[in-house]
């Protein structure tokens, strides 16, 4: 006899589907972890969800853990509103922007894109580090305020716009 426990931010219960594996478990407590239920905050952080598994044993009665896998789940941050009229960004990776562009990192890679209606940066990072476990490999998004180069780069597009 065997059961599954999930433990998600400290809150533990029982997994009542039948999984064939503590793999299949796990992906259970994926599709059942809620996201929503977190706050986001202004860089991604990472809840963890933990799977046990546990035997029954008949001699001591009682159950044994044997297993234990684990899964960071991401909360992202809310992407800030732009400062266009419909308060949507429009992404862009211009060239003449040292910050932007695809940087390797890790195993993976920084894209940091630039909007060209306020300047904000967003960069997508595939191999972050969740700073509380030191846990690499992992996906996080984060925006990073204007600075002088974007906000130059964005009104002399602006200028270059009205001069057509
Ligand atoms: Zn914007």
């Amino acid at each position: 006899m065997r059961r599954y426990r999930v433990s998600e931010n400290g809150h533990e219960y029982l997994v009542t589907e039948a999984p064939a594996s503590i793999g299949e478990a796990l992906e259970l407590a994926k599709r059942n972890f809620d996201s929503l239920a977190y706050e986001p905050k202004e860089s991604t952080y990472w809840i963890d969800l933990v799977v046990y598994e546990d035997h029954w044993d008949e001699e001591a009665g009682r159950w044994r853990q044997v297993a234990e896998a684990v899964c960071p789940m991401a909360i992202f941050p809310l992407e800030p509103p732009c400062t266009s009229r419909d308060g949507l960004h429009w992404w862009c990776t211009p060239r003449e922007l040292p910050r932007v562009g695809t940087f390797p990192h890790g195993d993976g890679f920084r894209f940091v894109d630039v909007c060209a209606y306020c300047g904000l940066y967003k960069v997508i990072d595939t191999w972050a580090t969740n700073p509380e476990d030191g846990r690499e490999g992992l996906l996080s998004v984060e925006f990073m305020e204007p600075d002088e180069a974007s906000v130059e780069w964005m009104s002399r597009r602006k200028k270059e716009a009205s001069d057509v």
